[in-house]
């Protein structure tokens, strides 16, 4: 089966070290059909890979501080945490902003599916300039929910960062990761009335969404 020709694949960056976890299949998610899933359980959630995901990322907004808060999409948040740990640490080198802290804030996911926060969050994001964090950026779907949300409660992007992006902007705003396609070139995404596999007939290997995946 598909599943257990997991194999790795490597960062372009040779210095970071990181490695990503890839799976081929047919895997379908909320809003596509992708051919890999690309495995993002332990830079996300092992303290060390997560730790070098967020110094790999923050080297984009120690140019463009000061960031106060970190917008976390897909369960980030330990690597939200780090990035706020790394950008909080800049923002100490840089005099005037000594004080400078950095919220680390995670939306609601209402009955309808809608992100929101609520009122003792708003502060949080209102009036500051935020960073929005997802694992993957694939069809571009959550990267846009989340830069409307943050724009809804009147924040101010100052970019998207991803842990794997297929895309490089959304929405006119930059999207940074520390993996891109040039690292999984055969990568694809299709809308699931146009999936070459499911016109193959080929089965359905596993449900992905942000948490994880379900083998069928
Ligand atoms: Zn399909």
């Amino acid at each position: 089966m598909a599943l257990k020709d997991a194999r790795m694949i490597y960062t372009r960056n040779k210095n970071t070290n990181l490695q990503l976890r890839v799976i081929p299949g047919h895997f379908v998610t909320n809003h596509s059909h992708i051919n890999y899933y690309v495995d993002m359980t332990e830079p996300r959630m092992i303290y060390r890979k997560a730790r070098k995901v967020a110094e790999v990322l923050s080297r984009k907004y120690k140019n463009i501080l000061p960031v106060d808060t970190i917008f976390c999409m897909d369960n980030m948040e330990v690597v939200g945490t780090m990035l706020a740990e790394c950008l909080a640490d800049a923002h100490l080198g840089m005099g005037s902003h000594s004080k400078k802290d950095v919220a680390v804030v995670t939306p609601e996911v209402d009955n309808t599916g809608r992100l929101i926060l609520r009122d003792n969050l708003k502060p949080l994001v209102t009036d500051r300039d935020c960073v929005i964090l997802v694992a993957s950026a694939s069809t571009g779907y959550t990267v846009h929910k989340g830069l409307e949300t943050v724009k809804f409660y009147g924040g101010v992007v100052r970019g998207v960062s991803a842990i794997f992006s297929k895309i490089h902007h959304q929405d006119g705003v930059d999207v940074d990761s520390v993996f891109t396609l040039e690292d999984l070139p055969d990568y694809r995404s299709y809308d699931y009335t146009n999936c070459p596999y499911c016109k193959k007939g080929e089965p359905i290997d596993a449900m992905a969404n942000g948490h994880g995946y379900s083998v069928l």
